[in-house]
């Protein structure tokens, strides 16, 4: 179904605010997936919002059914209700397709054989001493050397059925984007009674080439969450701050995609005693694990900061 058709219905939804709560089931969720939860709860409580459910399942390399179970029933034992029924995105990769098409019609997109072998020999060449070094993205990795492979890169040079991912041509994006809409920003609410935003500069040459479809799957996180807000109407997006910086790149797409712009609010983060958030692998925090140790979900509200 064309994107542009799915637009007019994202937008219809009594005026209500949308909220969605997204976990990926790529493991059990912990007390910082409770958190976020609570937080799109109190906000949709707060502004009279619908709140939906979306389980982020597009890597199919990772997530299984059986967390998908786990979720749905760890969010009912918390005492969360979500409209139904919960969107999958395995269940539409072929909408995120159609987002790719645009952008490769629009000359955005380039096909990246490389693996990740490759990757870090390049990255590795232009991390010498001697040269300025990489830059990295705000998660830490390595923006993708895209001059360095470019003879990697070559379709001429790779075979018909080499699998291959899809990268944004970032120069090309900002310079398309910038013809739309200068400057790019994002809009930052600090709580639900407050009326006033913060326009936060998108900056979205941060990210580099990112990928926008996987060479295991037809689609990225990136381009599957901002086609899915749209089409589900989320006009407020609550979300841990690990994905503050991730705003500017979902900007970018919504601008080049011509999809709405919510406004974002990006919660703290449950940190663990290395000071790192929580990860799915970490049993302490896992909602399982504290519900057989006889913890309630009034006591993990209290856990999770929300009294
Ligand atoms: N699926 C993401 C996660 O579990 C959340 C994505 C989002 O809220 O935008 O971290």
């Amino acid at each position: 179904m064309p994107l542009c058709y799915i637009l007019p219905v994202a937008n219809q939804s009594n005026n209500r605010p949308v909220l969605r709560f997204a976990p990926s089931p790529t493991g059990h969720l912990h007390l910082g997936h409770a958190l976020s939860a609570f937080e799109n709860e109190r906000w949709a409580a707060a502004t009279g919002g619908r709140l939906l459910l979306r389980i982020e399942d597009i890597d199919t390399t990772r997530c299984r059914p059986e967390f998908v179970a786990a979720l749905l029933e760890d969010l009912a034992w918390l005492d969360l209700s979500f409209e139904p029924w919960p969107r999958r995105q395995s269940e539409h990769f072929d909408l995120y397709r159609e987002a790719l098409d645009r952008l490769a019609g629009m000359g955005l997109l380039y096909r990246s054989y490389a693996s990740r072998t490759e990757i870090a020999a390049a990255i590795d060449r232009a991390d010498h001493p001697r040269d300025p070094g990489i830059t990295r993205d705000p998660d830490g990795t390595p923006l993708y050397p895209r001059a360095a492979l470019a003879a990697a890169d070559d379709p001429a040079k790779r075979g018909p059925t080499e699998p291959f991912a899809f990268r944004l041509d970032m120069t090309a994006a900002l310079a398309k984007a910038a013809v739309l809409v200068p400057p790019l920003f994002w809009r930052e609410q600090a709580s639900p009674q407050e009326a006033g935003f913060e326009a936060i500069p998108a900056a979205p040459e941060r990210w580099g080439d990112v990928v926008l479809a996987r060479k295991e799957f037809p689609a990225s996180y990136h381009l599957a969450v901002v086609v899915d807000d749209a089409l589900q109407g989320i006009t407020h997006v609550v979300r841990g701050r690990d994905l503050y910086h991730a705003t500017g790149l979902h900007r970018l797409l919504q601008t080049l995609l011509g999809l709405p712009e919510p406004i974002y609010h990006h919660h703290g983060l449950i940190l663990g005693p290395d000071g790192e958030k929580l990860s799915k692998s970490a049993r302490s925090t896992s909602l399982r694990v504290l519900r057989a140790d006889g913890v309630t979900p009034a006591q993990i509200r209290g856990m999770a900061g929300i009294v």
